[in-house]
């Protein structure tokens, strides 16, 4: 994997490494790479302020710098957007940020609220319809059947020592659907597992 840095005379620099000279003057790296760097290159920054909609869309991920780019209902479905966390109120967290490095990479929202914890509407809603599709299948699963589904689905939406276990559920229950209700499932649910998880129950 390449990755590539600006410098502060602007060039463009392609690396494929991990190893980078602290001294660069590097503005801009790839996330991964932020993580491979020695402890004492690292650098504290902070979050942006994302602003997201109640289905996960994001309109930007850096809210606070850049207000121009901020919907009050999103472009994508019509929802209104957040920039806190319902329950308690903290900003959600957008990219991270510092006056030496920017971390770019593809964002995404998080599933769960830093702060208290609480599922994020967007995570909320697709553990949901999950369970109403496999609920809608012909196939009929009891209420404790459909009870670990929830609880397996939502399991893969966090780092959990119960991922594996969880996975091989899930893949018990789709096959018992059918494919085109397993499909629907795992195309909900790609947007908010997490890595781990979806080459669990996706494999690759
Ligand atoms: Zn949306
Ligand atoms: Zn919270």
């Amino acid at each position: 994997m390449y990755y590539i840095i600006n410098n502060r005379q602007s060039r463009n620099i392609r690396i494929s490494s991990a190893v980078i000279p602290a001294e660069a003057g590097i503005q801009r790296l790839s996330c991964r790479l932020q993580s491979h760097l020695p402890k004492k290159r690292r650098v504290m920054g902070t979050y942006r302020i994302a602003e997201v909609c109640q289905n996960g869309h994001v309109s930007t991920s850096s809210a606070d710098l850049y207000p121009d780019l901020r919907e009050k209902f999103c472009s994508k479905c019509g929802e209104n957007t957040m920039m806190q966390c319902p329950s308690c109120r903290k900003p959600i967290r957008g990219y991270y940020d510092s006056d030496f490095v920017t971390v770019i990479c593809d964002y995404h929202p998080p599933a769960y609220c830093h702060q208290c914890g609480t599922p994020f509407p967007w995570t909320s809603r697709k553990i949901t319809n999950a369970v109403a599709l496999v609920e809608y299948s012909d196939v009929q699963l009891t209420p404790d059947e459909i009870q670990q589904f929830r609880s397996d689905v939502t399991d893969l939406t966090k780092d959990s020592p119960n991922n594996p276990i969880s996975s091989l559920r899930i893949k018990k229950v789709l096959a018992k659907v059918g494919p085109l209700i397993a499909s629907g499932v795992k195309d909900i649910l790609t947007s908010v597992m997490t890595e781990a998880a979806k080459k669990l129950l996706l494999g690759g």
